[in-house]
């Protein structure tokens, strides 16, 4: 048996990212012994790349805006596949959220009247983003960070201990959630400079680990998405949701090849920058799709006078929802109308002063001078769609952020599945965090202090210390073939999932990706590495590949399975969206219910995927509704209910 130290807490908290930290303060708070681990430094977490805003109908620049606009908007951007009580809590509690922050020291963007300014966003019918010029998720950390620091300094005033009710351990990663029968009794983790291995003992567990967009080569997603969360919830016996969904943010950097990817902002758009092809067109009045026409402008003119009066004007329609702009952008290319090097122009140079572009768009201003040599004040961006975001995650309770399955594993954030449908509409993630990182850490709390901490089971301890362990004695294990090298098959699966399951998909194509992955499974059992434990890159990626591997096949299990395009997921086979599929979700689990990968053959499917049908939409939230509108997007059978 191994000696690993062991620490007893009442929640952990998987991921310092904005849904982790609010849930940490939220269980800490409420009483709970709460202990945060993350991969990276306390404060660099993704969120902090975050640049547009949080959405939340706060009505500081419209009137008009209220909670109820704010959930037909998510759940139109969603079309309709959003869990409708998670969609609605969302909307009901994001202001507050926002308010909260304040008290709590963030300083947002004002309006002349020194409200919280909030800015326009695609698919948001009214201005509802706060933010902090385009720096929104650092301040947000910042903000949550200080929070943490101010509770410690009231423990440490009360016990003597800064870290008595509240501990961050940070540079270290958990790669096993450990049981106790059914329910949760802790985690295992290495720390990234040490390699040593450490277990938390705790009845309930929080996980709020982020997206899964290292998977694909061409991503905004810092090296921390790996689809951790994701997998360590399936290991667990918790199933994902709906994972065919993932978001390609239409306007990522196209140039230089060394930045491909990086993003740029949204906010680019919602203060007035303009998409056009090689040609000069402004060519997204040629892509409103029917579902949209009513709302968006039909020319120029309308377009730019509703930057002015959006009262009497419809927006333009670089503000429709991403899917629907990513979309465009592809087929601009694809018809030879693209730019020098494969992307669109977008422009704000002739549209702003310099002085306003460099005010209200600064990141974006150093961003492309410095990686691009582009001055944006002076001529257009070249940009193209880049992976950004999963809509699919851990199924939840929309209330309890509870994970289905799991008695004591919780899910926030990026990780959880359900909130955001088939499509996440910009400036939703952040309130998302916010909003249910508050109930996650909420019910975790609750969950603890009714249950006792269950015992650790030893064997599991031995069992994940192996796993972790397995990469330094791969050869001598006697897998046949030569040793694999990590970073050639993170290359191989980052290129299959971009070619095979990315922005357009098509039925050979998933399958040809299946076997794919299949073959990287089977050579990712000899990735081998180098050296000892200490601080050893290229060891992580191996224990990385594992969680990558498992969420791609979820995505292109789901992707074939789904026979009709809707939100992120558009099938060139299926072009339409079908209303028979509205109500279906799609749930993927461990084909070894065990979570025994070892035992399991990896040239075969590790995932089993089945069907449910969707909770019926209630009455009232449906009566916010045009009928007209609801007969483009329910099922037959909901329409005649
Ligand atoms: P993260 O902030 O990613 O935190 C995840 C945490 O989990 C990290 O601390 C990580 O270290 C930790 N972790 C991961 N795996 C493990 C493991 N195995 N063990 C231990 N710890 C682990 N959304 C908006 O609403 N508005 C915006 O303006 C906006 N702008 C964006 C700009 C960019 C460039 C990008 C890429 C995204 C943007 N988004 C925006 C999306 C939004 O930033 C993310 O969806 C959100 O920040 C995710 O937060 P999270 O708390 O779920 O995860």
């Amino acid at each position: 048996m191994s000696v690993v130290d062991r620490q007893e807490w009442d929640v952990v908290v998987v991921g310092a990212g904005g849904a982790g930290l609010r849930a940490a303060i939220e269980a800490r708070e409420r009483g709970a012994r709460t202990a945060v681990i993350c991969k990276s430094l306390f404060g660099k977490a993704h969120t902090v790349m975050a640049e547009g805003g949080i959405a939340a109908a706060m009505a500081n620049v419209n009137e008009h805006d209220n909670w109820q606009v704010h959930f037909r908007d998510t759940m139109r951007g969603g079309k309709f596949l959003n869990q409708w009580r998670m969609a609605e809590l969302h909307a009901q509690e994001a202001p507050d959220r926002v308010w909260e922050l304040e008290t709590w020291g963030a300083l947002f963007d004002r309006t002349k009247d020194g409200r919280i300014s909030q800015r326009n966003f695609g698919g948001h019918e009214y201005p509802r983003l706060a933010h902090v010029g385009d720096r929104t998720g650092l301040e947000l950390i910042r903000t949550l960070q200080q929070k943490i620091v101010a509770l410690q300094q009231e423990d440490f005033k009360e016990t003597g201990d800064y870290e008595s009710r509240l501990k961050v351990f940070q540079e270290c990663t958990v790669t096993r959630i450990l049981k106790d029968g059914d329910r949760v009794s802790g985690v295992f983790a290495y720390d990234r400079e040490t390699g040593r291995f450490f277990v938390l003992e705790a009845p309930a567990v929080v996980v709020a680990t982020g997206g899964i967009g290292k998977s694909f080569k061409v991503t905004s997603n810092s090296w921390e998405y790996t689809g951790d969360g994701h997998a360590l919830a399936l290991l667990a016996g918790a199933p994902l949701l709906n994972m065919e969904f993932v978001q390609f943010h239409p306007t990522g950097m196209v140039w230089p090849p060394s930045v491909k990817g990086i993003l740029v902002t949204e906010s680019v758009r919602g203060d007035g920058g303009v998409l056009r092809n090689s040609d000069g067109k402004r060519f997204m009045f040629d892509y409103i799709p029917d579902v949209f026409k009513e709302k968006y402008a039909e020319s120029e003119e309308e377009g730019d006078r509703w930057y002015e009066d959006p009262d009497h004007n419809r927006r333009p329609p670089e503000l429709l929802p991403r899917d629907e702009v990513a979309r465009a952008i592809n087929a601009e290319v694809k018809a030879g109308r693209g730019s020098p090097h494969g992307g669109v122009f977008l422009d704000v140079s002739t549209r702003m002063p310099a002085e306003v572009i460099r005010r209200r768009l600064p990141s974006m201003y150093h961003q492309f001078k410095e990686l691009a040599d582009v001055d944006i004040t002076a001529e257009a961006m070249e940009v193209g769609p880049t992976c950004h975001y999963v809509m699919g995650g851990i199924a939840v309770d929309s209330d309890t952020a509870a994970a289905r399955g799991v008695p004591g594993l919780f899910a926030a954030g990026e990780v959880a599945g359900g909130m955001h449908g088939s499509n996440r509409l910009g400036g939703n993630s952040l309130s998302d965090l916010l909003v249910f990182g508050r109930r996650a850490g909420w019910h975790a709390a609750e969950y603890a202090q009714a249950h006792p901490r269950p015992p650790v089971d030893d064997a599991q301890v031995d069992a994940a210390s192996a796993e972790a362990l397995r990469p330094f004695s791969a050869e001598a294990e006697g897998e046949a073939g030569p040793p694999e090298n990590p970073y050639t098959l993170h290359q191989e699966l980052q290129q299959t999932m971009n070619d095979l399951v990315g922005i357009i998909r098509r039925e050979g194509e998933m399958e040809q990706a299946l076997e794919k992955l299949a073959e990287l499974r089977v050579r990712a059992r000899r990735a081998g590495v180098e050296g000892h434990r200490q601080f050893n890159p290229g060891w992580h990626l191996a224990l990385d590949l594992r969680n990558m591997l498992l969420v791609s096949e979820c995505v292109a299990r789901a992707a074939l399975e789904r026979t009709e395009s809707r939100g992120g997921h558009t099938r060139e086979d299926c072009p339409t969206m079908e209303r028979s599929w509205r109500n279906v979700n799609l749930l993927c689990a461990l084909a070894d219910p065990s979570g025994g990968l070892a035992a399991t053959d990896p040239a075969r499917g590790q995932i089993r995927l089945t069907r449910e049908t969707t909770d019926p939409i209630r009455p009232d939230l449906l009566a916010l509704f045009e009928k007209e509108e609801l007969v483009k997007y329910l099922a037959e059978e909901e329409l005649y209910e």
